[in-house]
């Protein structure tokens, strides 16, 4: 690609070509990175680290889209037509309709539109920098030349940079180069001018960290990064109309197909049998077709589908997509992992356990305040045959060792203070898990009581406990230096680092118990090294279990010497993670969070399955998914990474089918199982946090990232991120959009019925053969359709969700919006009530003036009140239907007659404006309106309730009915697919 260019800084000086410590040297102000005091001046010289942003859409073209719509030409034409055959004001109507329409729909796309961007500032991502010798998170168009970047496995490059240190370091380059295979990165200096994507010690904005991790200094930002070169390329983009939003252009235009044809068969009929002249019967027709083009239908959905990624932003969800929102109202499966979604990830070590020995831990928290009790061994025995009831597990091995119960053995015995130095076993344990370790504990702020972690709290808490056995990892940090790390990846659930104690090197290894023992060969045991034995192999197994099924989260470190003599660059895993010389178990507590229970049992009501799939033990996860409700049955099934690897693609639904944890799998295989959920049929949400997540993330019909804790990689991939990481927030996010789909439903109900409304009294007309003259005019007829039907309509577009949404099974993908229901309601039921009471009200004036001896008034003062009536009541039986559109089932008083304010404030606008109609002399003469009386107010004023009562009588019967569907169903429904 032309566009990359060689590396140069913008000293213009090679970078690539030095040594890495020249690199930080000349390029950085060294290891502690740049001063704060700096950074203000660089920022100005080089400008934030941003991309330029691609020339947006002029105001004026889009504005002028509004107004040459196919709609919009429509009425342009029917103005034009009504000035030339002479019948000016209607000209002039439809004008000021079309204009006021336009700006309407254009300012209901610039807020959708403002929302948009509103999220995409939320979504902007931070880096981790040194900055005054201290690592910290900043945003990422905070950067500036110079700064020294710390990239870990996960993270999206903020700006090119070269590296002056990396280990295992794996970059994802196909943003810049289109290859999709991970490249190595080192910092060794390159002797030739290498096109920029082959220099191996240079990582590139755009680009991201498969594995490993390093640090580099940052050589360019924002556009003057290759990536800002090719961006150009990039950023043309535009985001694909929602499946909702294809089917509501669909149904529009097939709406207006049927309005054409009616309005042309009105044209005719009204010629030929009621012998209108030929202009009046056009611009009628025309009237007609414009009322009955759901023009604003795009518009409003568009922007209630905004607002609800608004509402759902401030709920901690953020929807990159607006059609996110309606798959989220689908969903039928959540996969959720289980660290830090379903609890706190908030650890703390609770128990140790070296050979023979068991430890309980006092204090909750990062605070490094409780003390460590020796637990007798022979108490704790004792405790075991009696917590053991159903798994025949935990009695493997030494029983004594295997610990059930804290509460009964720290009270049955005597305790004994422990500190490290009582214990030299216990003290080997402590100071392994404190140096192999990436965290930060730090003491609460002045103004703060809590303490706080930076990095991994599964390692933040191996300080805590550290410091509680009076140790001090930091001091021993700068003892025993690190050389090297061999990172945590979760597919080998294990992490490494290799430090230099006085004339040795010592690696220090942690990880899954089930992935340290089996590349373990010795054990120490009361003070002595020894082979290590099947029996010891049983016994941790045992007291592994036993911590498991207190749903605690274990670790096992073991320790190796290592060559002295090796380039610690040249360390492998292979090589080193075998042959270890197992230390102990270290158990930590991780709280379920908090509302998750009643998160859980909303998914459950709602016909939601939750399924854990977690890298955790099974017997952790069980314990876990059990105590918050995820699982219930007796029998189910706990899948292991391995298992899930044998199983044929038939066991697996056969498994799914059931109840089931995946335990101890690998990220990667989460794409499986998303996969052949999807295959059976379900509408899969999937949870996930790092690099190998991504491809489920991907495959899933959301695919959901953790805010706090995921990587940038994942969060690229994901459709949601979870600015607080819980459970809950999915399930919020989930009401909202099954509330948004009601929502869209119940507007379209509502601006269908007044159709019907509308329609009727033309059909009058022309089944009287103009006997009845048109008790509504085509001006009247665009009085409500573009003017007092928008803002109650729009009001329903913000309705919030009914308070059963989570009562009910998900909505099939398959359903229309526009389904008989729907149908059903506007025109069988509310337009039918509307278009009686319309009727009723035309006639009432006629009879009050002596029809039917007299013949109905077809012009003058007579007809103008007549007609007046008849708008009057559609617009009033519209109150009562906006009303009634606002909730399915639930009673209107339950959720409040005027709970929704824009409603409220749509019924005065519509009021006011009826009334402006009715007594502004302009006006009246372009409507062909007449003042009301006090007396039409009062029957008027009937009419919203009448309606409100008989929707009422309606909704309980709908009620009774459900309840009677419920008690014949039987008592476990299969789910409606
Ligand atoms: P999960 O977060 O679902 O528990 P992970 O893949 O993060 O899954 O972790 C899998 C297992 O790897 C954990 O159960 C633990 O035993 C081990 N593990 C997690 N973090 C670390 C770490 N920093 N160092 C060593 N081992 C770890
Ligand atoms: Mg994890």
């Amino acid at each position: 690609m032309d566009a990359i260019t060689q590396s140069r800084t913008s000293t213009g000086t090679d970078v690539h070509r030095l040594t890495a410590d020249d690199a930080l040297r000349t390029f950085g102000p060294g290891d502690r990175g740049l001063a704060s005091s700096q950074v203000a001046e660089l920022l100005a010289r080089h400008g934030p680290n941003v991309l330029r942003e691609q020339a947006r859409r002029p105001l004026v073209l889009v504005f002028a889209a509004e107004f040459t719509s196919p709609m919009a030409i429509l009425l342009w034409v029917g103005g034009l037509v009504a000035l030339l055959a002479g019948i000016v004001e209607l000209g002039i109507a439809i004008v000021v309709v079309n204009v006021v329409n336009g700006v309407f729909g254009f300012w209901q796309e610039y807020r959708a539109e403002r929302a948009t961007e509103e999220l995409k500032k939320l979504l902007s991502g931070h880096v981790t920098v040194v900055r005054d010798g201290e690592v910290r998170e900043i945003p990422t168009q905070d950067l500036v030349p110079g700064d020294l970047l710390v990239v870990a496995e996960g993270d999206r490059i903020g700006a090119d940079a070269r590296l002056v240190e990396a280990s295992d370091l794996q970059i994802d380059q196909s943003a810049l180069s289109g290859e999709s295979r991970a490249v190595h990165k080192d910092a060794g200096p390159v002797a030739e001018d290498l096109p920029a994507a082959q220099l191996h010690n240079m990582v590139f904005a755009g680009t991201s960290v498969m594995n490993g991790d390093g640090r580099a200094v940052v050589t360019a930002t924002g556009m003057a990064t290759e990536f800002g070169r090719i961006a150009d390329l990039t950023q043309s983009v535009r985001e694909e109309p929602s499946p909702l939003q294809k089917e509501l252009g669909r149904l529009t235009r097939q709406l207006s197909v049927l309005a054409l044809g009616l309005g042309a068969l009105f044209v005719v009929v009204a010629v030929v049998f009621v012998g209108e002249p030929w202009a009046r019967a056009f611009v009628f027709g025309l009237g007609m077709v414009v009322a009955f083009i759901p023009e604003g239908l795009l518009p409003t959905v568009t922007l209630s589908l905004a607002m609800a990624v608004q509402r759902m932003a401030r709920r901690h969800a953020l929807v990159k997509k607006l059609s996110s929102v309606e798959t989220l109202g689908c969903t039928t499966v959540i996969c959720s992992d289980k660290t830090g979604t379903l609890t706190q990830n908030e650890m703390t070590v609770t128990d140790l356990w070296v050979p023979g020995v068991w430890y309980a831990v006092d204090g909750r928290g990062y605070a490094p305040e409780g003390m460590i009790h020796r637990q007798d061994p022979v108490a704790t025995g004792s405790t075991t045959g009696t917590a053991t009831t159903t798994d025949d597990r935990a009695t493997v091995g030494p029983a004594g060792a295997a610990p059930q119960d804290t509460a009964a053995p720290l009270a049955s015995t005597a305790p004994q203070d422990a500190t490290a130095t009582t214990d030299p076993a216990l003290r080997t344990l402590l100071e392994a898990a404190g140096l192999c370790n990436n965290s930060a504990v730090r003491p609460p702020a002045p103004d703060e009581s809590r303490w706080t972690v930076h990095g991994d709290p599964t390692e933040a808490c191996l300080l805590v406990v550290a410091a509680k056995a009076g140790l001090d990892p930091e001091a021993l940090q700068r003892e025993r230096p690190r050389l090297r790390e061999l990172a945590f990846d979760s597919r080998r659930k294990r992490m490494t680092t290799i430090h230099q104690a006085d004339g040795r090197r010592l690696a220090y290894v942690k990880g899954a118990p089930q992935c340290v023992p089996p590349q373990c060969s010795w054990i120490v045991r009361d003070g002595v090294r020894r082979e290590m034995t099947e029996a010891d192999r049983a016994e941790i197994t045992a007291v592994n279990d036993g911590f498991a099924r207190r749903g605690l989260r274990v670790l096992a470190v073991a320790v190796r010497t290592v060559d002295v003599v090796a380039d610690p660059a040249t360390y492998t895993v292979d090589e080193v993670e075998r042959e270890l010389t197992f230390l102990g178990l270290v158990a930590m507590e991780d709280p379920p969070r908090e509302g998750i229970a009643e998160a859980v049992a909303t998914c459950h009501r709602a016909s939601i399955r939750i399924i854990m799939i977690t890298g955790d033990y099974g017997l952790t996860a069980e314990s876990i998914a059990r105590s918050i409700g995820v699982v219930r049955g007796a029998d189910v099934r706990v899948v292991s990474g391995t298992e899930l690897a044998r199983m044929s693609e038939e066991d697996l639904v056969e498994a799914l089918r059931g109840e089931l944890i995946f335990a101890r799998v690998a990220p990667e295989q989460k794409f499986r199982v998303v996969a052949t959920l999807q295959s059976m049929g379900e509408i899969v949400a999937v949870t996930g946090d790092g690099v190998n997540d991504a491809p489920a993330l991907k495959r899933a019909d959301i695919g959901i990232a953790m805010g706090r804790t995921g990587t940038d990689v994942s969060k690229e991939a994901a459709d949601m991120i979870l600015t607080d990481d819980h459970f809950a927030s999915i399930v919020t996010a989930i009401d909202e959009g099954r509330g948004v789909y009601d929502n869209i439903r119940k507007f379209l109900t509502y601006i269908l019925t007044s159709n019907m409304a509308e329609a009727a009294p033309s059909a009058v007309f022309l089944v009287s053969r103009g006997v009845v003259p048109l008790p509504l005019t085509v001006m009247q007829i665009l009085t409500i359709d573009l003017g007092t039907d928008l803002l109650p309509a729009l009001g329903l577009g913000t309705e919030r969700p009914e308070s059963d949404v989570m009562d009910r099974p998900p909505r099939p993908r398959s359903q229309r919006l526009m389904d008989r229901r729907v149908l059903g309601l506007a025109f069988g039921w509310y337009g039918l009530l509307e278009a009686v009471f319309a009727l009723v009200g035309y006639l009432v004036v006629n009879v009050a003036n002596g029809w039917p001896a007299v013949p109905f008034a077809a012009d003058g003062e007579l007809y103008a009140r007549a007609t007046t009536m008849t708008l009057a009541a559609i617009i009033f039986c519209q109150i009562g239907a906006v009303l009634g559109c606002r909730t399915t089932s639930v009673s209107l008083w339950t959720i409040g007659i005027f709970s929704n304010r824009r409603i409220v404030w749509g019924i005065v606008a519509e009021i006011v404006l009826l009334a402006a109609l009715s007594y502004v002399p302009l006006l009246q003469g372009v409507f062909g309106t007449a003042p009301l009386l006090l007396a039409d107010w009062a029957a008027l004023a009937v009419l919203p309730v009448a309606m409100v009562l008989l929707d009422e009588v309606r909704r309980g019967y709908v009620r009774h009915q459900g309840r009677v569907a419920e008690r014949e169903a039987p008592a476990v429904a299969p789910r409606p697919r």
